[in-house]
């Protein structure tokens, strides 16, 4: 049987590279080769991004009528919920998070990223400054050009579309690179986000790995601007090479965030969200409280009922409806976690899963750390790997959790509200979590303290990254003006 290929889509079309490098899309499941990858060498990016720069110079869609974007935009949103299945059985296949928490979470927010810059866009305005007469200051916010959009692959659907429904929302042309671990579902998406009439050219995408096709993307002098979800070293390297080409770029990196779990907690709600929190998503999340501080008084019996819940996760074939952790996403993440795991001291897991030989099955793990300078306190492990810490009272916890060199997320679980006020004021962290698990507000910022981003996302910050503000004065009367050399 032929092998799926995954190809690039280049101004309407799917173009195949008959001698591109082929890089095999491996299941998580079995080890199996599930699909190729043809991977966009630097020529092939080329076209991409001159394809995109032509369709924005003929300004069909830039120029398009507020109220047929949306309308465009909308068509998305509602192909995306009538594909869910299909796009949803590909990214399980290529990812092994479980079908069902794609199927309920990441396809329906890839939707609602459309739907919401869709009403954004219908909704937003520029500013007028009167202050100044006899002027009257307008600003106006104008697509930037072609915009590169780097994705990962640990929610490759519900990222990339952040960025994709941004870009497009605000008029842009887009190349997008998905990562070459995760190209399967972007084939839907791109059929989609045609039949919805977003016109030929508007959209690109290209395959391959970051240091050759992501490279040659951000590197090309055509980009305007760069968005990028991925690691933290990895937005370095980007960050650098857009700043060489003085290109805008945000960059959403990772994080080691804390899950602040005080005495005034409400036991139940605390446990069952900290579960979720490390434990959903295989524990490949950016936002994941991976660092689980518990005040001391209740500290053995949390850890003790946290450690007996994670005993009885059902890890198994993500296609399952009762499965609640998959196998994580490739050989190299596998290897990494057991790497942590026996560095650690465990409470519970930290080996293969029992009942799989083939496929990246672990078993759900529970490290306590002695102190917060462990290696894993410190590092994104990236996996479904709870680690705890002890403290004494609240001061400490805040400085356990701002002892990272991550600020992605906070959590906090407590009843003490000027406890609460104090975590509000010292977390330093993007955004922080009172009393309940991940709860993403799309019109409100989100973004990184210190390594874990520059730049936010959601309605007005996208719109800033997405646009250039350009300024135009109008003078509303006559007004004396200067008379050189007129004696
Ligand atoms: P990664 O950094 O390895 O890769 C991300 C993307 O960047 C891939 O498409 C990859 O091909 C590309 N890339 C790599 N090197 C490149 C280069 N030199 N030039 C251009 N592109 C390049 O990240 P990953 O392993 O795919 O994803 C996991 C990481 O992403 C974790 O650290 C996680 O915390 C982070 N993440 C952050 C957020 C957020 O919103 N803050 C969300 C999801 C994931």
């Amino acid at each position: 049987m032929p092998v799926e290929q995954c190809r690039a889509f280049i101004g309407g079309r799917w173009v195949d590279a008959p001698r591109a490098e082929r890089l095999p899309i491996v299941s998580p499941m079995d080890e199996s080769v599930i699909a190729e990858l043809q991977e966009a060498d630097a020529d092939m990016v080329g076209r991409a991004v001159e394809a995109a720069r032509r369709a924005f110079e003929a300004g069909v869609w830039r120029s398009m009528a507020v109220k047929d974007r949306q309308a465009v935009l909308y068509r998305i949103r509602d192909l995306i919920l009538q594909h869910a299945d299909r796009i949803a059985d590909l990214e399980c296949a290529n990812t092994g998070i479980p079908l069902r928490q794609i199927r309920d979470r990441h396809v329906p927010r890839a939707a609602a990223n459309f739907a919401f810059f869709a009403e954004a866009i219908g909704q937003q305005s520029g500013q007028v400054y009167e202050q100044q007469a006899p002027y009257l200051t307008i600003v106006r916010h104008e697509p930037v050009g072609v915009a590169a959009l780097i994705a990962p692959w640990n929610a490759p659907i519900a990222l990339a579309t952040m960025e994709l429904a941004a870009a497009l929302a605000y008029g842009n042309s887009c190349v997008l690179k998905p990562s070459e671990l995760t190209p399967l579902e972007f084939a839907p998406l791109i059929e989609i986000c045609c039949e919805a009439g977003v016109p030929d050219g508007v959209v690109n995408l290209v395959n391959g790995r970051g240091p050759v096709t992501g490279a040659a993307l951000v590197g090309h002098p055509e980009v305007n601007v760069v968005a990028f979800i991925g690691g933290t070293e990895t937005g370095r390297e980007i960050g650098a090479a857009a700043g060489r080409g003085l290109k805008n770029y945000l960059a959403e990196l990772g994080g080691k965030s804390a899950n602040i779990i005080t005495a005034s907690a409400n036991f139940e709600r605390a446990l069952d969200a900290s579960l979720v929190g490390i434990f959903s998503n295989n524990g490949q999340q950016c936002l994941a409280g991976s660092r689980i501080l518990v005040e001391r008084s209740i500290s053995d019996e949390f850890i003790g009922r946290f450690v007996e819940r994670t005993r009885r996760l059902r890890v198994g074939d993500p296609r399952d409806p009762a499965t609640e952790i998959g196998p994580v996403i490739n050989r190299i993440q596998y290897d990494r976690v057991i790497r942590f795991a026996a560095e650690a001291e465990l409470l519970q897991g930290g080996g293969r899963a029992a009942g799989f030989d083939k496929g990246f099955y672990l078993e759900p793990t529970v490290a306590l750390a002695a102190s917060n300078a462990a290696a894993i306190c410190q590092e994104e492990i990236f996996g479904p790997f709870a680690t705890f810490l002890i403290f004494e009272d609240l001061g400490e916890a805040i400085g356990l959790a701002n002892d990272s060199r991550y600020g992605l997320v906070g959590y906090l679980w407590c009843e003490h509200w000027p406890s609460i006020a104090r975590v509000m004021d010292e977390f330093r962290t993007g955004t922080i979590w009172v009393n309940t698990p991940v709860a993403r507000d799309l019109r409100a910022p989100f973004g990184g303290f210190k390594q874990s981003g520059l730049g936010r996302t959601g309605g007005e910050a996208s719109r800033r990254h997405f646009t250039e503000e350009k300024v135009v004065t109008l003078a509303m009367g006559d007004f004396a003006i200067q008379k050189l050399g007129a004696g």
